[in-house]
């Protein structure tokens, strides 16, 4: 499924049956999907949680990074999604991909990835992986300092190699510069190290942080890095690229707009790497692409109605006080899919809705939302008011693609939500129709 252009460049039909993608055919939606899906579970007695992952939301998101970004290539960063059917989607979209590990690295090249379209994007990598890089062609890496440096010119010599400075995430949800990235001015020392040690540097990386809500971090950050470019140049090395990492929100409804961040990011990066430059310019998207693109079923297995303390509650105003409070317990909570609610600053709150309909007349209760573990700590809201709920109704919970299903564990023995991947007819066709629209121009 990977025809080679005569040009050589590989391009990658999407074939649905190797990729555990479902297709919706004859207008069928999501929504559509959601519901058969929760018909069958329950006439089969299965009440497990599942993902659906909406490919669609991929290709529209990818069309979006293409309109507003179109200098920038995408890599996408598979530590915050790193389900098959997303990197293949992406695959077939001709992202390149960032990996931060050996086994993101094995991930991507068993999907079909080719290992030029690899970044290995973590400055601290143990010597077995980047062996494990170098043995299967991976040959971009990032680094920050000069012990990095020298294990890479013991395992791998001829890298390419991108150096990630540190630069200024206050504007964001999730630091992440207090551990990586090299202060400006070690940068010419460790140039140095570099020609010592005959490595050949690239160019330079930074990441503003995670979930970044200032577009002036992107600007400040872009102008580092000319810095570093031109104390490079004096010093006798040639950098091609530049790596603006990740850091865009995927949620739609996110205070900054993705347009107001890419206005300036091309401003910046035509004030200072504009196009006659020479310079290449790629990013590391990972909650962009996948954040809204998965919403999570779980089930309610148990609850109980607590009618004591309901004066306190209502702080003495009787009149609207609702005679009891619910508590339900979700099969899934924070040591599974919804795990972003202890890790991840950008993630803190979800609202879950109810599946089934109710009349707006129904009376709501304030409700306590558990997940199903033995500890406190797994709780998935309290503040929100819902009608009376059932076990065995189900809860929807959107944009839950980012930073999730990777970090979920199998505490107390609950197992790991199902993921169903989803696309349209229309657009693998569309998407398909593009490869052999490019095959044929070649
Ligand atoms: N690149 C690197 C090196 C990262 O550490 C991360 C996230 O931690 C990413 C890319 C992806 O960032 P985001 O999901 O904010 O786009």
């Amino acid at each position: 499924h990977a025809p080679v252009t005569t040009n050589g460049s590989a391009v990658h039909v999407l074939c649905p049956e190797d990729c555990d993608i479902e297709l919706l055919e004859n207008g069928r939606t999501i929504d559509d999907f959601i519901n058969i899906k929760i018909k069958e579970l329950t006439s089969e007695d299965n009440e497990e949680p599942f993902f659906v992952a909406n490919l669609d939301s991929m290709f529209k998101r990818h069309l979006k990074w293409l309109t507003n970004l179109p200098r920038v290539k995408p890599f996408y960063a598979v530590k915050c999604n790193n389900t098959p059917a997303v990197v293949q989607m992406l695959r077939a979209l001709d992202t390149g991909f960032d990996c931060a590990s050996k086994g993101e690295i094995q991930l991507a090249l068993s999907l079909g990835v080719s290992p030029e379209k690899i970044i290995y994007a973590h400055t601290t990598k143990p010597l077995s992986h980047i062996k494990y890089a170098c043995s299967h062609g991976v040959n971009m890496m990032t680094f920050d300092s000069e012990d990095e440096l020298l294990k890479i010119s013991l395992c791998h010599p001829k890298a390419k190699l991108v150096l990630r400075i540190a630069v200024d995430d206050s504007k964001s949800l999730l630091r992440l510069n207090l551990k990586f990235g090299a202060k400006l001015e070690k940068v010419s020392k460790l140039l140095e190290r570099a020609r010592e040690l005959d490595l050949n540097v690239i160019g330079v990386s930074f990441h503003v942080g995670s979930g970044c809500t200032e577009c002036a971090s992107f600007k400040q950050a872009i102008a580092d890095a000319k810095e570093v470019f031109d104390k490079a140049k004096m010093m006798g090395f040639q950098m091609t690229l530049l790596d603006i990492g990740g850091g865009f929100s995927g949620r739609e409804d996110f205070e900054v707009k993705f347009e107001e961040f890419t206005e300036v990011i091309n401003d910046a990066l035509d004030k200072y790497f504009p196009p006659e430059s020479g310079v290449k310019i790629m990013a590391e998207p990972g909650r962009y692409y996948v954040e809204s693109a998965f919403t999570l079923a779980a089930n309610i297995i148990a609850r109980r109605v607590i009618t004591d303390d309901m004066k306190e509650l209502c702080n003495g105003n009787n009149e609207n006080c609702p005679d009891k409070m619910m508590m339900y317990y979700l099969n899934d909570g924070v040591y599974g899919s919804l795990s972003c609610l202890i890790n991840d600053a950008a993630h803190t709150a979800v609202e879950p809705y109810l599946h089934r309909a109710v009349d707006s007349s129904e009376q709501r209760y304030p409700t306590v939302v558990w997940g199903p573990t033995c500890d406190c700590l797994d709780k998935v809201t309290d503040n929100i008011w819902f009608p009376e709920l059932q076990v065995g109704d189900w809860l929807l919970i959107d944009n839950m693609g980012a930073y999730s299903v990777s970090l979920t564990t199998d505490f107390n023995g609950f197992e790991r939500a199902n993921i169903y991947s989803v696309l349209s007819a229309d657009i693998l066709h569309a998407l398909n129709l593009s490869h052999t629209y490019k095959i044929m121009q070649d």
